[in-house]
């Protein structure tokens, strides 16, 4: 399948003033230090990773809800590359009808003074004069996204706009009287099935789901996956699916992306990540997750030591501090990016030849 997206040597580098007696000082955080990877038509891949990896900072840096301090983000638009990191202004705002943004919090996310269908309807509806489309460091990541934007869908006619909205309310299982209610009448999966049909409601080509589901009991964290994969298979949008819990990756993802420290790690089939990982830290997240299959033919390890401060990350591979299977030269030589096996990406020296049998 050919790419929706693509990301090439990604860098986000943030300036951070320091407190107290540090106050003058500054130091610059890579939350995510040369990453690529694409995203293919009708696909889910799935980005994995601890608090703190990057993660969600990838998601914005696509949508453009943060500005990339490098690299390249292509957007395969009708067959024809577009530069998504090089738009401005009106550009910008246009491009951004082909993109949207699910949030974890199904509870921040909505404005309690809104009906559900306005709410929904929100990204149908242009409004002359608004926002030049440049980042507004007053807003919110979110914010931006859910801005109204200057349709593409054109100046759609009430009539319009409610057809749309009952449509994707329906396909989202909410019904005519819950489109009069305001969202505090919702439990929390309701809310997060009308961020999934405000989302949606614009028929954009790609999702960033950023931790969607977490905020939800396990059962309800079903639901809201399957209510995607419907909607995925309808509407035939992509998704960037991020979340910290492999396990619940694993249920939606065509794919897998394993990030630390602001670097991919490992990226496969969602199959091959879970059943023959290659590099020790998607395999130490894999020890984490407790409903893994007996069959799994590996023994789990434990993590030790924290997460490196992505201000200082160690050199070499970011991994080694915590890695069983470190050498001297893990700590000099950050490891190539290579193809070990078809579609199984890796950065270790020694991917492929680790026994990751042999450090229970
Ligand atoms: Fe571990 Fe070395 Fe591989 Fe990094 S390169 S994951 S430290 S074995």
């Amino acid at each position: 399948r050919e790419p929706l997206i693509e990301v090439k040597d990604l860098e986000v580098h943030f300036t951070v003033k320091g407190g107290g007696l540090l106050k003058r000082s500054t130091k610059t955080v890579r939350a995510v230090d040369g990453v690529s990877f694409s995203i293919r038509r009708n696909e889910t891949l799935g980005l994995v990773g601890e608090s703190g990896s990057g993660k969600t900072t990838i998601g914005r840096a696509i949508l453009r809800a943060i500005n990339p301090s490098a690299g390249e983000v292509i957007f395969h638009a009708n067959g024809s590359p577009v530069r998504v990191d090089k738009l401005e202004g009106r550009e910008l705002r246009r491009f951004r009808n082909h993109m949207q943004l699910i949030f974890q919090d199904p509870y921040g996310s909505l404005n309690p003074r809104m009906t559900v269908r306005d709410i929904i309807a929100e990204p149908l509806i242009c409004h002359p004069g608004g926002s030049t489309g440049s980042l507004n460091p007053r807003m919110t990541a979110g914010e931006i996204i859910a801005e109204p934007l200057e349709a593409a869908n054109g100046n759609l006619s009430n009539k319009e706009i409610n057809d749309r909205v009952r449509r994707i309310a329906a396909k989202c299982k909410l019904n005519l009287e819950h489109l009069r209610r305001f969202p505090h009448a919702f439990s929390g999966g309701q809310r997060q099935r009308v961020c999934i049909a405000r989302a949606l409601v614009a028929n954009p080509s790609f999702v960033v789901c950023d931790e969607s589901v977490a905020a939800l009991d396990v059962s309800i964290q079903a639901e809201i996956i399957n209510l995607l994969a419907d909607l995925q298979r309808e509407m035939r949008v992509s998704y960037l699916f991020i979340a910290h819990d492999l396990s619940v990756v694993a249920q939606i993802s065509d794919r897998v992306a394993v990030l630390y420290v602001g670097r991919l790690v490992e990226l496969a089939p969602t199959e091959a990540i879970f059943f023959e990982p290659l590099h020790p830290y998607t395999h130490a997240l894999l020890s984490a997750v407790p409903t893994v299959d007996e069959d799994v033919p590996f023994e789990p390890i434990a993590l030790e030591g924290e997460v490196p401060d992505p201000s200082d990350p160690p050199p070499g591979c970011r991994f080694h501090t915590r890695c069983p299977y470190a050498v001297e030269r893990c700590a000099q030589e950050t490891p190539q990016w290579r193809e070990v096996r078809p579609e199984h990406f890796v950065a270790c020296h020694f991917a492929g030849e680790l026994d990751l049998r042999g450090k229970g």
